[in-house]
C-alpha cells in the first residue's frame, strides 16, 4: 500500500478535543448544549445511530434526548413534537432519523425545524446560505470531509474535484463547499452519478475523487489517476461468513488495489463515518453559541 490513510477517527478526536473548551464556555454561561433526536419505529440501523450520536454526547458532557415513537405516528404528531423542540430551551440541535416511514412528508418535517436548530443542515434556509457561500449550518457529512482535507493539507484550490452522487445530504452539499471562493475550496468540480457516461474517464480526471455512491466497488484502480486523492463516504454491507454478525461494512472504492494507486485514501470503517457524527456534535455547540448570542441581542 502507497497511500497514506486519512484516519477519520484521529481527526474526529481532533474535533472533539477543541469542542470541549467552547462547551466549558458555554457550561460556564449555565448553558448545556442539548441535542433532540427523533426516531420513529424500531429499525435497527437508525436504532444504531441514534445510540451513537446518544453516546458521543454522552462524552462530550452535551445534554441529549431521543423522542422514539412508533412508526404508525401521523405527520401532524411529528411536525408538533418538533415545534415543541423548537420551543425547548433545553434544546440546541434537533435532528429526525432517516429514512422516515413512506406516509411521512420529510420536507414538510423539515421545514419545521427552526433553522437555527437543524443540526443535519438540511433545512432550504441552511442549504441556500451554504450555496451562498454565507453562515449557516452545514451538514455534517460533507463539512467532516472538509475537515478531513484540512487536518491532512489537501488543499483543493485549483484541483479536479470529481464528485461520484448527487444526493442532497453528500454529493450536491459537498461540491457546492467545494466550489465556494474561499478557504479549503476554490475546486473545479465535477458531479457525476448514474446517468454519467464513461463514468472511468470521467473520475480519471480526479485530483480529489469523492464517491458517494451506495455500492460497493463502483471505483476501482483504473478508473483513478495516480496519486489521486480518494474519499470513500459509502458504507455497505456485504455478507462475509467469517464475521459474527454474517456481513461486513465497506466502501464504494476497491480499496485495496485503489490504496496502491492513491496518495491518501479513507478506509471503510474508520474514515467518513466518525467525522459525521464529530460534525453533529460541533454543529449542536455551534448552534447553542448562536442562540446564547441572539438571546443578547
Ligand atoms: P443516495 O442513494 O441518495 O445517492 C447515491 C448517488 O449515487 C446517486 O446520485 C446515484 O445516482 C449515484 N449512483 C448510484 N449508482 C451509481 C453508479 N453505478 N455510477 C455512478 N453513480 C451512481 O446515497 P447517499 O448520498 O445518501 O449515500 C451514499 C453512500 O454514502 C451510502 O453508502 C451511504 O450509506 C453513505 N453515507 C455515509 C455517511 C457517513 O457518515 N459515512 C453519511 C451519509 C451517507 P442517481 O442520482 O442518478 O440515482
Amino acid at each position: 500500500m502507497s497511500a497514506q490513510l486519512i484516519d477519520g477517527k484521529e481527526v474526529a478526536k481532533n474535533i472533539r478535543k477543541n469542542l470541549k473548551a467552547r462547551i466549558g464556555a458555554l457550561k460556564a454561561k449555565g448553558i448545556i448544549p442539548g441535542l433532540a433526536a427523533v426516531l420513529l419505529g424500531d429499525d435497527p440501523a437508525s436504532a444504531t445511530y441514534v445510540r451513537s450520536k446518544e453516546r458521543a454526547c454522552e462524552k462530550l458532557g452535551l445534554y441529549s434526548e431521543v423522542v422514539n415513537k412508533s412508526d404508525t405516528l401521523q405527520q401532524e404528531e411529528l411536525v408538533e413534537i418538533v415545534k415543541s423542540l423548537n420551543n425547548n430551551d433545553k434544546i440546541h440541535g434537533i435532528l429526525v432519523q432517516s429514512p422516515l416511514p413512506k406516509h411521512i412528508d420529510e420536507l414538510s418535517v423539515t421545514l419545521t425545524i427552526s433553522p437555527d436548530k437543524d443540526v443535519d443542515g438540511f433545512h432550504p434556509h441552511n442549504v441556500g446560505m451554504m450555496l451562498l457561500g454565507r453562515p449557516g449550518l452545514l451538514p455534517c457529512t460533507p463539512y467532516g470531509i472538509i475537515k478531513l482535507l484540512a487536518y491532512y493539507q489537501i488543499d483543493p484550490k485549483g484541483k479536479n474535484v470529481v464528485v461520484v452522487g448527487r444526493s442532497n445530504i453528500v454529493g450536491k452539499p459537498i461540491a457546492a463547499m467545494l466550489l465556494q471562493k474561499s478557504e479549503m475550496a476554490n475546486a473545479t468540480v465535477t458531479i457525476a452519478h448514474s446517468r454519467t457516461k464513461n463514468l472511468g474517464e470521467v473520475t480519471q480526471r480526479a485530483d480529489i475523487l469523492i464517491a458517494a455512491i451506495g455500492r460497493p466497488k463502483t471505483i476501482t484502480a483504473d478508473m483513478i489517476k495516480e496519486e489521486a486523492v480518494i474519499i470513500d463516504v459509502g458504507v455497505n454491507r456485504v455478507e462475509d461468513s467469517t464475521t459474527k454478525k454474517g456481513y461486513r461494512l465497506t466502501g464504494d472504492v476497491d480499496f485495496a488495489p485503489c490504496s496502491e494507486k492513491a496518495s491518501f485514501i479513507t478506509p471503510v470503517p474508520g474514515g467518513v463515518g466518525p467525522m459525521t457524527i464529530a460534525m453533529l456534535m460541533s454543529n449542536t455547540v455551534t448552534a447553542a453559541e448562536n442562540l446564547l448570542a441572539k438571546k443578547k441581542l
